[in-house]
Parts: C-alpha cells; sequence; structure tokens
C-alpha cells in the first residue's frame, strides 16, 4: 500500500523531446487513477519513470515517504503489466507466475507455491497453471501477466494498455475484472489507456494528458461535468460534445446565444454567472459546446424549453441498439457533410424513428452549455472563477462597491472619480485563515540547511550571502473581520467556492475548507494587493507581483581544505546552497549545471532584510493596511519584501535574504523547473 507524489516530474528525450512536462500530482493509498490521452502525449514515459524504466530528467518521485529517483526498478516494490504480456514462452504459466518470487532469497519455496495458487485462483486460472503461454488465449494470457504482479504483493500496481491486445468483448468482461481485483487488494493501481471509455469507467481519478502537457485530473464525473478546456470536452464522452462558434449577450436576465448561422436561443443570465462579463458583450466569439445526450427531442422536453429549441433536419442515423444517434443538419440548404459547422449529433431512444431529412424540433438543456474562449479553448465558467469585476466610486480616499463602503489603503491611491475595481476570487482574507505553509513540507529542508551552517565559516566564496533558517520567514496572515452574507457555498477539491452577498450584487470569494458548509454569514475582508484597478480600460493600479524572480547561475570555489563549496551566484553575490538543491541541479544538467542559466523564484513572504544579504535599494514602499511591502532594486530586479515592522523609507539601501528552503529554481533555456 502506497501514495505518491510526483513532484514537477519532467522527461526530455535525448535529442530533445520533451515528452513530460511538469507533471505534478499527489497520489493517495489505494487510488485507481488513470492516464489518458491519445498517443505520444506522454503516458507511458510517465508510467515507465513510475517503474524505473526511465530515467527522471528532473523533478522528484516518492513513493511513500522515499524519493525513489535512484531507486533501481526492482526495490520500488512495484509490479507492472505490460500490453504485450511480456511472459516468457519456454516458462509454464505457474513458473512464469512464480519468477520474480524465486529470484528473492527471503520467500520459501512453500510460500511460492501458496501465492501462486492463491493467484491462480483468485484469476481463475488454475486449470492452465502448467500450460505454456502459446497454449492460452490473449484474454488467459493477461491474466497470467496480472497474476505475476500479484504474486509479488507489490505497493503500486502500473498497468500499461494491458487491455489493447484484446477483442471488445473481451475488453469489456477485463474491465469490470480489474476494478473488482484493485477493490480486493486494497493497493494504488495506475493504469495507462488511450481509451475514455477504459478511463471513465475504471478510474477513480483521470488523469486527462496532451503533448506532454497535464490539463485536467479529475474524477470521471467532474470531468464530463466540467472539462477545463475544449480538449478535456472533447476527448472524454461519444459521441464527441457538439461545438459551434457563438456570440452570447446578456440582456437584462437572460442571455442571448447566437450560433450556427444567426440561429438564437436564450438561457437564464444566472446559468452562465461565472463567465467574465467580457464574453457577454454580444461582440465576442465564445465556442458553445453541448453534448449530444444533452440534446433533447422529447416533445414534453422541448415543449418546456422553447427558448433553447431548434429546428433541424435528420441526416445519418445510427442505430446502436441500446441508443441511436442522429446527426443532424441546422442549416439543411448548405449542407457541406461532416466538416459542417451546422451539424448536430444527439442521441435518441432506439426505439423512436426518424426517417433521412425528416426535419425533428429539439431543444438543449441550458445547464448543461459549456463555454470555451475561442482562442485558448479554455473554459471561460471554470469551477472557481478567477475574478470578479465590481464599479466603485472613489470619493476622499474610500470607495463605494456596489454600496459597500472600503477605505482604500495607501498603495492604491486614486483620485475621486469611477473606476473597476477587479478582485479576484482568492483575494479575500477569513478569520478563520491559518498560516498554511503549504510549500514547506518536508522536514529534510530543515535539515539540508543544518548542513550548510558549517559552511558559513569557510573561506569559499569572497561575497557570500548566508541563508536564514525557514522559520525566520514566519508570518501571521490578516484575518477578515467584516461580516458578508453566505448566498450558496460549493465546495471544490480542497476548497469552498462561496458567493457573498456583497451590496446590491455578489461576489465569488475563495476560502478554506474549513468554512462550514451550511454557513449563513462568514466574516471576510478584501486582500487589497491582489486588487487590480482600471478606468476606461486603462489599468491605473496594478496587483502586487507575488512572484519575484532572480537570474542565477551554478558556481564552485575550492575551500582551504581539498573540497567545493557549490552555491548560487545571485546579484554579484554567493549564495550557500545546499545537499538537496546540489543534487537537483545536478540530475538536470549533468555537468553542463555550470553553464546554464537558472532563474530563482520566491514569494514576497519568502524574503526578507538580513545582515548578509543582496544589496538593494527600496524604491516603493507599498501600504494595503493589513500588510505592507517593500519593492527593492536589486542589481536592476525588482523584488517585492514583506515588511515585518522593518523601518526603511525610499531610497534606504537594504540587504535581503531568500528563504533557500522554498525557493524554486527554473532551468531557463529548456524552460525546466528544477526544484
Ligand atoms: P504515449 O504513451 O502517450 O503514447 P509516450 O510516452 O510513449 O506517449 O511518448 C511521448 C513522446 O515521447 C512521443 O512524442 C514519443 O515519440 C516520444 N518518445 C517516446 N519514447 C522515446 C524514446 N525512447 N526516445 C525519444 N523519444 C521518445
Amino acid at each position: 500500500m502506497a501514495s505518491l507524489k510526483l513532484k514537477h516530474i519532467y522527461k526530455v528525450y535525448d535529442g530533445g523531446v520533451k515528452a513530460v512536462n511538469d507533471f505534478c500530482m499527489d497520489i493517495e493509498d489505494k487510488e485507481f487513477i488513470v492516464f489518458v490521452g491519445p498517443s505520444g502525449c506522454g503516458k507511458s514515459t510517465t508510467l515507465r519513470m513510475i517503474a524505473g524504466l526511465e530515467e527522471i530528467t528532473a523533478g522528484e518521485l516518492m513513493i511513500g515517504d522515499d524519493v525513489v529517483n535512484d531507486v533501481e526498478p526492482k526495490d520500488r516494490n512495484i509490479a507492472m503489466v505490460f500490453q504485450n504480456y511480456a511472459l516468457y514462452p519456454h516458462m509454464t504459466v505457474r513458473e512464469n507466475m512464480a519468477f520474480a518470487l524465486r529470484m528473492r532469497k527471503d520467500i520459501t519455496e512453500e510460500e511460492i507455491d501458496k501465492r501462486v495458487q492463491e493467484a491462480a485462483e483468485r484469476l481463475e486460472i488454475v486449470q492452465f497453471l502448467d500450460r505454456k503461454p502459446r497454449a492460452l488465449s490473449g484474454g488467459q494470457r493477461q491474466r497470467v501477466s496480472l497474476g505475476r504482479a500479484i504474486v509479488r504483493d507489490p505497493k503500486v500496481f502500473l498497468l500499461d494498455e494491458p487491455l489493447s491486445n484484446l477483442d471488445a468483448k473481451l475488453r469489456a468482461q477485463m474491465r469490470t475484472e480489474i476494478s473488482k481485483l484493485h477493490k480486493q487488494l486494497q493497493t494504488t493501481f495506475i493504469y495507462v489507456t488511450h481509451d475514455q471509455v477504459e478511463a471513465m469507467t475504471m478510474g477513480t481519478r483521470i488523469v486527462v494528458m496532451k503533448l506532454g502537457v497535464v490539463q485536467q485530473i479529475d474524477t470521471p464525473t467532474n470531468l464530463y461535468d466540467y472539462p477545463g478546456n475544449k480538449f478535456v470536452a472533447s476527448f472524454i464522452g461519444t459521441p464527441q460534445m457538439n461545438f459551434f462558434d457563438a456570440k452570447l449577450k446578456k440582456v437584462d436576465d437572460k442571455i442571448e446565444i447566437t450560433f450556427a448561422n444567426e440561429r438564437k436561443i436564450v438561457v437564464p443570465a444566472e446559468t452562465f454567472v461565472k463567465a467574465k462579463p467580457e464574453y457577454l458583450d454580444g461582440e465576442t466569439l465564445v465556442t458553445m459546446g453541448i453534448r449530444p445526450e444533452d440534446v433533447h427531442v422529447e416533445e414534453e422536453f422541448v415543449s418546456s424549453h422553447e427558448e433553447t429549441a431548434l429546428e433541424c433536419n435528420v441526416g445519418i442515423i445510427e442505430a446502436l441498439g441500446s441508443e441511436s444517434i442522429l446527426y443532424c443538419e441546422l442549416d439543411p440548404e448548405n449542407d457541406k457533410g461532416t466538416e459542417s459547422t451546422t451539424r448536430l449529433v444527439l442521441k435518441v431512444d432506439p426505439r423512436s424513428h426518424y426517417e433521412l431529412d425528416q426535419k425533428i424540433k429539439v431543444a438543449l438543456d441550458s445547464k448543461r452549455i459549456h463555454l470555451f474562449d475561442h482562442e485558448t479553448e479554455e473554459s471561460i465558467m471554470p469551477r472557481i472563477p478567477k475574478e470578479n469585476q465590481i464599479e466603485g466610486v472613489v470619493k476622499a480616499g474610500v470607495v463605494d462597491l456596489n454600496g459597500i463602503k472600503f477605505n482604500l489603503p495607501e498603495a492604491i491611491k486614486l483620485e475621486d472619480g469611477e473606476y473597476k475595481f477587479i478582485v479576484p476570487s482568492d483575494a479575500f482574507f477569513f478569520d478563520n485563515d491559518v498560516n498554511e505553509d503549504e510549500s514547506f513540507e518536508d522536514s529534510k529542508y530543515a535539515e539540508a540547511f543544518e548542513e550548510l551552517k558549517p559552511h558559513f565559516a569557510s573561506k569559499g566564496f569572497k561575497n557570500p550571502v548566508h541563508p536564514l533558517a525557514h522559520n525566520d520567514f514566519s508570518y501571521s496572515a490578516p484575518k477578515g473581520d467584516k461580516e458578508f452574507k453566505v448566498l450558496t457555498i460549493e465546495e471544490v477539491g480542497k476548497q469552498k467556492l462561496l458567493r457573498l452577498a456583497f451590496g446590491n450584487k455578489s461576489v465569488f470569494a475563495v476560502g478554506n475548507n474549513d468554512i462550514a458548509q451550511d454557513a449563513k454569514t462568514v466574516k471576510a475582508d478584501i486582500d487589497w494587493k491582489k486588487v487590480t484597478v482600471s478606468k476606461a480600460d486603462e489599468v491605473v493600479v496594478e496587483r502586487l507581483n507575488l512572484y519575484n524572480v532572480l537570474d542565477s547561475q551554478m558556481i564552485k570555489e575550492r575551500t582551504d581544505k581539498k573540497t567545493f563549496n557549490f552555491g548560487l551566484a545571485v546579484a554579484d553575490k554567493e549564495l550557500y546552497t545546499n545537499d538537496f538543491i546540489q543534487e537537483k541541479l545536478f540530475n538536470a544538467a549533468g555537468r553542463k549545471v555550470f553553464d546554464i542559466k537558472l532563474e530563482l523564484d520566491f514569494s514576497p513572504y519568502a524574503v526578507k532584510f538580513a545582515d548578509k544579504g543582496f544589496d538593494g535599494v527600496v524604491t516603493k514602499i507599498l501600504d494595503y493596511g493589513k500588510e505592507k511591502f517593500a519593492e527593492v532594486d536589486v542589481k536592476g530586479k525588482l523584488v517585492n519584501v514583506l515588511l515585518r515592522n522593518e523601518d526603511v523609507k525610499v531610497s534606504s539601501n537594504v540587504n535581503i535574504s531568500i528563504d533557500i528552503c522554498t525557493v524554486g529554481i527554473v532551468e531557463a533555456d529548456r524552460g525546466i523547473r528544477v526544484i
């Protein structure tokens, strides 16, 4: 039994193919994870890296509590099942199943027999134990290879397209058997397939990949209901979702959708409450999606949904037995065949009767309409909307947002007038916010810091910067203190999405999971550092940059003794690093490590003034009321620093130190996150 952590995993093959790009995922014990996506998207490569059959270019793989990047495949306590079974042809089924156990010295012959027998019974292959693989069918061979994995009692099962070589009927049967096996064995399964039906029916969570990049990780139902982009929407579900170019226009409490040759349907504005207003201007092109099963032809539905009703002509009829698929044409005069942008596919009762070219009336289920940005193809109704746009009137430093008054902090100085305030949904403090320190989960960082201390006294570097301990960066998060009425609460992953009554309108606010599901009110406040203000579409106040970046390079210096100090050259000084950072850099870049351009990134909370730090000059003081920051020029790069009661002024010379325990490092040219 084991959990797995994949942290910023990359695979770059010789020749430069980036097969896997920044794969991040926590897999819990006993999950059934499916990697799915078209051929070449990097599924197998990821699985093979977990198995240890492929080297990890950058990133960290943990099985249980251990980092296993450098652990031999045989010592990872995993078992892999391959598409082509990979059985030894000259051995019997029994010998094949026992083979890996015989290699181990710690298991008696008696125990091996027992395990093989048990697995064979479980898989119903007892009668074949003394046959050779060639005397078995494809399905039976795949059972043997499953059996060979089971007898090893691994912590993690890896399955690479195990059913691809089987015929459709057997595949369906084996799908249920593998799911059953997962339940019985109570271990973690990771399963690779290009078949979305396998993914949807077997996975507790699914990872959809495309061109080496994870598109979405979610439960089957959530992927189906809330696809994050058009690719996921089109990949999950058969027949594929219908897509149309469309324009949306808000008219009072309705939204008109114009699509496919000026056809118009109308839905309640509430349906698209999560979409940004600029998409609702009647001009911006979006992609509308509707699944074939959400287009209804039943008379009762159509007559009660006149506002989303459409007429179309029946083209192809595909009778599948359990259901029929109608390929209809909204614009029969201009039918351009399968490529048509006016084609509408729907599912109907197989017992109903339709004729070619018959005119039918259908209606769309407006709650099931999906919308995507026409260019980026990202959903424009993400489960957690990114921001709220609020019109505000400023008078003498006080802003009126929908009838609620806020004193504007010093950092947001505005002349009297009307402005648009863009308040991200994560820009709210709550009174139950805790000082979560998510990026700092491993004590090994702290240990690594302790390891550094002896280096401080050595004389390797000319201008060394001494890092501070992680604890020196602790701070206490501000709390919200204004009462808001809660309209709705939706649980999304580990977060709560709240819709708060906000004056005469409402706002979306992301809160922590401790907020009670039935909370009627919450205490909250706006986190002004994340707010952008614009006037007549010109940004007049930018949000605070929370992502500091400094250029760097790995260096080494001989110490007094005949050893080396390794460090990072940053802003004309040298930052001591620990073995942990060095190891990662060496692993990713090999001997080229001293020649490559690196970028260190860190938040304003992971940097502070310190005696032996980088030289900088304060260029701005940004007072947000509950928090204050200094903008510091470090050799031409601007760095934002949280002020912890330090008394500095513009033009003050300062030294700053960064928290090496939480710093991120990107290898700039290849765009690979090393840490
Ligand atoms: P999938 O399993 O999703 O079909 P793979 O993980 O096999 O995809 O491959 C991902 C990408 O990496 C593809 O572009 C493939 O051509 C490339 N690739 C796979 N194996 C190698 C290899 N040994 N050397 C170079 N490129 C490879």
